[in-house]
């Protein structure tokens, strides 16, 4: 059986762990937030990093530093994870969602200016697979009409855009630590802030709106609850999991990187006689294999394939169901313009098993299924 997802242990998490126990501090804030944090900034030159509790609750944090409340307009695609969406619901706005474009799977960048209205506050582009949107266009557009940009980058920790970092390009940057990323502390994430007033502002939100921080940098001489806010710090026991692999992105970037490869190489004569589609990287976006997925002909022959793929002990799955067309999505949101790609290329993907210590063999045998699939007369898949 090869599953879908194994959670990356690389093997000194353990020790850190412990060492986090022996210090006698677990609460938040300690030694091993401040070495991930660091760990970001330096990886991603950002002006500030700070840990979350969750991808979700960066994601959050970043809506509420954004001010947006009801009667304001927040665009994102419709093809993106629920906590994109949530995180502007909360605070009241209403969602824009836009198509995306088939190669990529990201937000169509020609089609962000349609989308903006005089209500428009945040442009929250997502990056999908960890392979970058089109920033250059977003970043201008959204500068032109005075727009902020969160980048929700959950998937996108190690990956560049024209040589800059994921989640450090935009205005405030959302990282995911779950256990189906890269990167993983169980639960986790970061947020990054390209700006001091914005960093300054959400160490304060983070630490339940008092502003703690300062204090215990010894900068003023009492903490005092000075802005609305929330407890978004993780444990250092997590904290110190994730250290150990953000000290080995390198070694788990390259392994997964590896493996995406060679899935590429195996699956290419499938694709060169046009019974799957490969994904696309575009020039200028440096990925972190984050995930491998193909392209079936329709959601029919997507699901036998995923059937097909689970009677061979191959963990295979789709993704998101459009947010626009989901319940939520209809409550707090709207789509803009005509669903081209959306609902149409999100029905053909599935991805493949995808994880740090994924083994040549491996990926050769979930090949193998996959041609053997494509073997079959066409009636019979
Ligand atoms: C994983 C993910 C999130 C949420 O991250 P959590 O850490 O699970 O809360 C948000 N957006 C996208 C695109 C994701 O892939």
């Amino acid at each position: 059986m090869i599953p879908f997802n194994i959670p990356p242990l690389y093997g000194t998490e353990e020790s850190y762990m412990h060492e986090a126990v022996l210090s006698h501090k677990i609460c938040g804030d300690g030694a091993f937030t401040k070495k991930c944090d660091a760990w970001i900034e330096a990886k991603t030159g950002t002006t500030k990093a700070l840990l979350t509790t969750s991808g979700s609750s960066a994601l959050d944090l970043a809506a509420l530093l954004c001010e947006v409340g009801p009667g304001d307009e927040v665009i994102m695609p419709s093809f993106t994870f629920s906590s994109t969406a949530n995180a502007f619901a909360l605070r009241g706005a209403t969602i824009v969602f836009t198509d995306i474009r088939p190669d990529t799977m990201n937000m169509d960048e020609t089609l962000l200016e349609a989308a903006i209205t005089p209500r428009t506050k945040v442009v929250a582009p997502m990056h999908y697979a960890g392979v970058a949107c089109e920033m250059d266009a977003i970043c201008a557009i959204a500068k032109k009409h005075g727009l902020l940009v969160v980048e929700d980058a959950a998937q996108g920790v190690m990956s560049s855009y024209k040589g800059r970092a994921l989640g450090a390009i935009g205005d405030m940057g959302c990282y995911s630590f779950h256990e189906t990323k890269n990167y993983s502390m169980g639960e986790g994430g970061a947020i990054l802030l390209a700006n001091n007033a914005l960093a300054e502002r959400a160490e304060v939100l983070r630490e339940k709106g008092t502003d703690r921080s300062k204090f215990l940098r010894g900068q003023i001489d009492k903490y005092s609850w000075v802005d609305i806010g929330s407890s978004f710090l993780p444990s250092e026991l997590n904290a110190a999991y994730l250290y150990a692999q953000l000290e080995a992105a390198d070694a788990i970037n390259e392994d997964r990187l590896a493996s995406y490869q060679h899935y590429y190489q195996a699956l290419t004569p499938l694709a060169e006689q046009g019974c799957i589609e490969l994904p696309a990287v575009p020039e200028g976006c440096v990925h972190n294999a984050h995930m491998f997925y193909i392209k079936a002909k329709d959601i029919a022959e997507r699901s036998a394939l995923i059937a097909h793929l689970k009677e061979a002990g191959v963990g295979a799955v789709f993704h998101y169901v459009p947010l626009h067309s989901a319940p939520a999505g209809l409550r707090f949101g709207r789509f803009c313009g005509e669903d081209r790609y959306t609902t149409r290329e999100s029905e053909r993907l599935l991805r493949l098993p995808m994880y740090y210590g994924l083994k040549a063999a491996e990926v050769d045998c979930v090949c193998d299924a996959v041609a053997a699939f494509y073997a079959r007369p066409a009636r019979k898949r």
